[in-house]
């Protein structure tokens, strides 16, 4: 590690204070009958006490320049690879677990919100996630309908689970020291819980938040080609705009507008 340069590219900003490394493992509710997927290992700081605390750990890291910091830690339990985790497909990191596997890490911050969609839309064995993110992020992960930070990635995370703000970090606590504060969120992943595809939940909900001054209605009719008058019809009230709707509300959407589409083919 002596004479390693971080990479401001890569997001590296990494922990070496154990009382945290095992408060966040803590957090996650590891057990010995786990199996664990995290991503960007760093330097092997939480990589090693998850492996403690586990069954198994696969930890991924793009940056080849730390793959002789992250093969001395040598636990039998550890499987190291090196590559982007958005460049590899989901369905290939859920065939590594043997059942389901909890994500813990501690975030890029670049690529923040595209490891959430990818794993939260895309994988089938995800059970749980834990990651440390960018204050800023933590709070619009857990904001409700009607706050400055509500948008596609609340109602994202409200339609998989309860997510929680489980603990502040500061940010003197990393190496090197970033320009904003941490918090470690977690969720346990629920699927099903609401009766719609998870996709076109989320291509409905997106497609409300392109613009947030538009209304619902204008925003789904720029996006969809959607009939205004056809819209207008449902029992709905599309004058709103997304920011107000909680999940429950996007559901109901959503739902009247498959309904709108199956229609549409029958015919
Ligand atoms: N886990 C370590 C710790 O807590 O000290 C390091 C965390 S650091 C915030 C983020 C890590 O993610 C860096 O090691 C970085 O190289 C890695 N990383 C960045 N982009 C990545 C990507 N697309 N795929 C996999 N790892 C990535």
């Amino acid at each position: 590690m002596m004479d390693f340069v971080f990479k401001k590219r890569f997001g590296q900003n990494f922990l070496t204070d154990k009382n945290l490394l095992r408060g966040i493992c803590t957090d996650a509710q590891i057990c010995k009958d786990d199996e664990v997927l995290e991503i960007g290992a760093g330097a092997g700081a939480l990589t090693k006490e998850l492996c403690e605390f586990s069954k198994r750990v696969v930890a991924i890291e793009i940056d080849q320049d730390l793959k002789p910091v992250l093969e001395k830690i040598g636990a039998k339990n550890l499987t190291l690879i090196f590559d982007d985790v958005l460049k590899i497909e989901t369905v290939k990191i859920d065939d590594m677990f043997e059942k389901t596997f909890k994500l813990v890490a501690n975030l890029p911050y670049y690529i923040t919100s595209p490891i959430i969609f990818k794993f939260l839309r895309e994988s089938k064995k995800v059970s749980s996630i834990t990651i440390m993110v960018q204050k800023e992020v933590a709070q619009r992960m857990v904001a409700k309908s009607g706050s400055k930070d509500y948008g596609l990635l609340s109602v994202s995370c409200a339609f998989f689970g309860t997510p929680l703000i489980l603990r502040n970090v500061s940010r003197k606590m990393f190496c090197p020291i970033p320009d904003v504060d941490s918090c470690v969120v977690g969720m346990k992943v629920e699927r099903g819980k609401f009766d719609i595809d998870a996709d076109f939940f989320y291509s409905i909900t997106k497609a409300c938040f392109k613009s947030r001054r538009k209304t619902i209605l204008n925003n789904l009719v720029e996006e969809f080609k959607f009939n205004k008058n056809q819209l207008c019809l449902l029992p709905f009230d599309f004058t709103r705009r997304a920011e107000e709707l909680g999940v429950n509300e996007f559901v109901s959407l959503a739902k009247l507008i498959a309904n709108i589409n199956e229609e549409g083919k029958s015919k």
